[in-house]
């Protein structure tokens, strides 16, 4: 009999899982059934920036967790043929104001490209040079050019994954589940059980754990961006994205759109209304850089909700109490880098099963699981 499967929340980490378990060799052959209620969901809302290799995060697991996940989506791209407005690899400008610092993110960047060819090609810009390649700033910074990075739509390509998904072994159900203390589906008209559950619920992974008494060192943080209208450059579907110093980072896309944002509220936590204070500060920080944008080119605001862990690294795995049940939350600012291969790595435990040994991307679960 075929093995039955349910993911319960369909943002990157669940749209991904679904798409590898039809995928996979092997996994056509499971009966797959994702639920998802897409209130409040991270992934929609996301900016779409991948490029990890200059962070400046200490933690190695992460590092190389992200930098294996954007190999994974330029892989991914490839096999479900995303469109260039899903995936497009336009690179990634990192600007800083100080000397110095740039010069040692160079440095930064000249060490890590020995390790990580997909991050392609690495050049140092005058602000003159990095206003060239994005007409649409009026106040440019001296920067540092890196190929490989990329923008993705997330809401386009968990529509695109599910819908290549749906060909082969899976039913998407847009409705709102919970678990029993058993482990099993929860539904008004009785339960149902599944051979294996992969709860890719972000940060709402606690309400569904309550049941079985286990509680999750995941909390919930407020995101908020903005979508401007600005002039069309012919370049414009190709620029790179722009990553100054701080966390407001500028995504232009095609037919004259950017991208500004994010916000990172703690307080607010589930919270879905966008507030004009958060607005106005994107645009404020957006001026800084293109100073002819004013209230009248914002034309949509999104808002999302990150899941952040104690130590703000992703973690994933099967739970030992329930081994029929599998998590992953915690993704925090970067799920759009990291999700996919979070995905890709619990699908393939489902389909060939084994005791993967993760510990050079993340903690040991039980670390994050009380
Ligand atoms: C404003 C903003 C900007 C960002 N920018 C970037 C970026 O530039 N680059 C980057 O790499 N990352 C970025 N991120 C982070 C990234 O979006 C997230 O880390 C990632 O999308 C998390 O994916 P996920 O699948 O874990 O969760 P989500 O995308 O949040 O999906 C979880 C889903 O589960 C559903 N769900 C929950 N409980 C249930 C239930 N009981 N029943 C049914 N469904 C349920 C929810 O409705 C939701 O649809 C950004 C995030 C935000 C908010």
């Amino acid at each position: 009999m075929n093995e039955k499967v349910a993911i319960i929340g369909g943002g990157i980490v669940g749209a991904s899982a679904a798409y590898y378990l039809s995928s996979l060799p092997g996994g056509s052959q499971i009966s797959v059934t994702l639920y998802d209620d897409g209130a409040g969901q991270a992934t929609k809302a996301a900016a779409g920036i991948i490029s990890p290799w200059l962070s400046k995060r200490r933690n190695q697991r992460w590092y190389q967790l992200a930098k294996d996940g954007a190999t994974t989506l330029m892989t991914l791209a490839r096999q479900a043929n995303l469109a260039t407005d899903i995936y497009h690899q336009t690179g990634t400008i990192i600007t800083r104001t100080n000397e110095k610092d740039l010069h040692d993110l160079y440095v930064l960047a000249q060490e890590r490209q020995a390790d990580a060819p997909d991050m392609g090609d690495v050049e140092l810009l005058s602000a003159k040079e990095v206003q060239q390649r994005m007409p649409l700033l009026t106040n440019p910074q001296p920067g540092i050019f890196v190929s490989g990075g990329a923008r993705i739509d997330g809401g386009a390509l968990v529509t695109e994954l599910l819908a290549q998904a749906q060909r082969v072994n899976l039913t998407v159900k847009h409705e709102r589940v919970n678990l029993d203390g058993d482990g099993n589906l929860q539904f008004p008209t009785g339960k149902q059980h599944f051979d294996h559950v992969i709860i890719a619920a972000g940060p709402w992974l606690n309400d569904l754990l309550k049941p079985l008494g286990i509680k999750a060192a995941v909390r919930p943080q407020k995101g908020q961006l903005i979508e401007l209208s600005v002039p069309d450059y012919s370049t414009q579907e190709n620029m790179p994205a722009l990553m100054p110093e701080g966390e407001r980072d500028f995504i232009p896309l095609g037919y004259g759109k950017l991208i500004v944002g994010a916000t990172h509220d703690d307080e607010a936590g589930f919270n879905l209304t966008a507030t004009p204070e958060a607005t106005q500060d994107l645009l404020n920080s957006a001026k800084q850089f293109a100073d002819y944008l004013t209230a009248d080119n914002v034309t949509k605001v999104k808002v999302g909700t990150r899941a952040y862990s104690t130590d703000f690294s992703p973690f994933f795995g099967r739970l030992k109490s329930h081994p029929q049940l599998l998590v992953a939350s915690g993704l925090g600012a970067s799920g759009l880098t990291t999700g996919p291969l979070i995905g890709r790595l619990l699908a393939g435990t489902l389909i060939y099963g084994g005791t993967p040994d993760w510990s050079n991307y993340e903690k040991p679960l039980s670390d994050y699981l009380s």
